[in-house]
Parts: structure tokens; sequence; C-alpha cells
């Protein structure tokens, strides 16, 4: 199993549109941040996309994907979702209806929004011109392939959404804390992938401090930090981490 940051910015990305401070005018490539999204790959040859990020047609083109047999949606907000409209390139390449999971009412919410994109599918003939998904909510751990896939409700401000657990590695991207019973669903991790968004609060997600202290009591592995604004350097995140946490970057991969 490989897992594949394929977005490690926030809503705005780095470089901020019209922005010249030093992150956003730096030259190390790790400080260049699509919008934060996911790829796993399974051992039996899943595909798996976690979020379809506002960048994800030029994240599939970065990274070779050509192939998602599922999307598992964290939640509704702009950056995480609004890459939808490139599902129907895999539609096209696999000539399937390509399955959604999520919280019920984050699929609802998608379902009003990208109304198009839930249909039926179209005739042969006519091709896959539009995105052709199907709703799959979820609330309950799942064997999805050769993978079990366990919902972590994390609280994302007033929101409670998703994080997901396959296996021993976990993605959670928006969070400003974990209550006690998801910790548990996070016990025994080889990889940990976390929000950590920037050095000064924020209400809806971890500041850099609370993000270390966040996985320090889940105790992964390997903690990779993701969703980082403009204010977070690579290298200067690096140097101030230990052992075993690391700043993530567009393009890491991480194998299990
Ligand atoms: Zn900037
Ligand atoms: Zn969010
Ligand atoms: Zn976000």
């Amino acid at each position: 199993m490989e897992a594949v940051i394929l977005g490690s910015g926030s809503s705005a990305g780095t470089p901020v549109i019209g922005c010249r401070c030093p992150v956003c005018t730096s030259s190390d490539p790790k400080d260049r941040r699509t919008r934060a999204s996911l790829w796993l790959r399974g051992d039996a040859g899943e595909s798996l996309l976690v979020d379809t990020s506002t960048d994800l047609r030029h994240q599939a083109l970065r990274e070779g994907l050509d192939r998602v047999d599922a999307v598992f949606l964290t939640h509704t907000h702009a950056d995480h979702i609004n890459g939808i409209d490139d599902m129907r390139a895999f539609n096209g390449l696999q000539e399937q209806v390509i399955p959604v999971y999520g919280k019920p009412s984050v699929l609802e919410a998608a379902e009003q929004r990208f109304h198009y994109c839930f249909g039926e599918p179209p005739p042969p003939e006519k091709g896959w011109y539009i995105p052709v998904l199907e709703a799959r909510p979820l609330t309950e751990p799942f064997a999805w392939g050769g993978l079990r896939v366990t919902p972590i409700p994390v609280e994302h401000g007033r929101w409670t959404i998703y994080g997901y657990r396959f296996n021993d590695l976990a993605y959670i991207t928006d969070a400003k804390t974990i209550t006690e019973a998801s910790l548990e669903l996070l016990e025994g991790l080889d990889v940990l992938i976390l929000d950590c968004l920037r050095y000064r609060d924020h209400p809806t997600h971890m500041r850099v401090e609370e993000a270390v202290a966040t996985a320090e009591r889940i105790g992964a592995k390997r903690t990779v930090f993701t969703h980082f604004t403009h204010e977070v350097a690579y290298s200067g995140l690096a140097e101030e981490l230990s052992q075993s946490m690391e700043p993530g970057y567009d393009g890491l991969r991480v194998p299990l």
C-alpha cells in the first residue's frame, strides 16, 4: 500500500494569488502547494481518492493517476470538493460509475451542489461526458477490497466531519479537535497524516502547536502534517519537528 499526498495546501493554495511573502516567493518546490487531497493505492491495485480537490486535474496529471475505484469525501468545503467535475475523466477511462463514500449529510450536500454528477449512467453510445457518481453513505467501518476503512468523526469548528483510517494509515485533513472516542479509533497507527494549518490560532483548524500535541497523543510511528497556509515554510517547520514528525508536501509518497 502507498499513500500519495496529492495536495498539501490550505484553501488558497501556496503561492496565494498576488502574495509576495517569503513562502509564496520561495524557490523550494516543497513550498508550492495545491489543495489538500490524498491518493491511496492498495496492494491489490485498488486506487482510492480522498476528496476531489480544486486541483484534481493538475494533481492527476502530475502523479500519473489514471484510475479511481472510489472516492471518500471528508466534507464539502470548496477546496475539498470543487474538482469533482474532473471525475468524468476516470468515468470515461473506466466506463464505470464510481462510488463516492462519506458522511450522510456531506453526501446530501454534495448531491445538491453537484446534482448533475449523481445521475443515471449515460447509454454507452453517448460516452461519459459528465461525472457519473453514486453516493454511498457511510457511518460504520467496512471492508473495501483489502482495506478496512473506518470513518473518524473529527471536529472542524462547528462541523463534525470525517477523517478516515485505512488499515494502519489515517488521514485527518481538517480538524480543530478530536474527541476521546475518535482518538480510540486511531490507536496503533503506522502513519498519521494530520491537519496543521499555520502557527497562529484558527477557529476550525489545528495550529502547529496543537497538531504536534495531537500527534504526540496519537503516537503513530510516522506523522506527516498537511493543509498548510503560506505562513508555513517547509524547511522551517521540518527543522522544528522531532524524528517521527515531518511536514508533508505535494507528491510525497508514503509506503506502508
Ligand atoms: Zn504568501
Ligand atoms: Zn474545511
Ligand atoms: Zn480544507
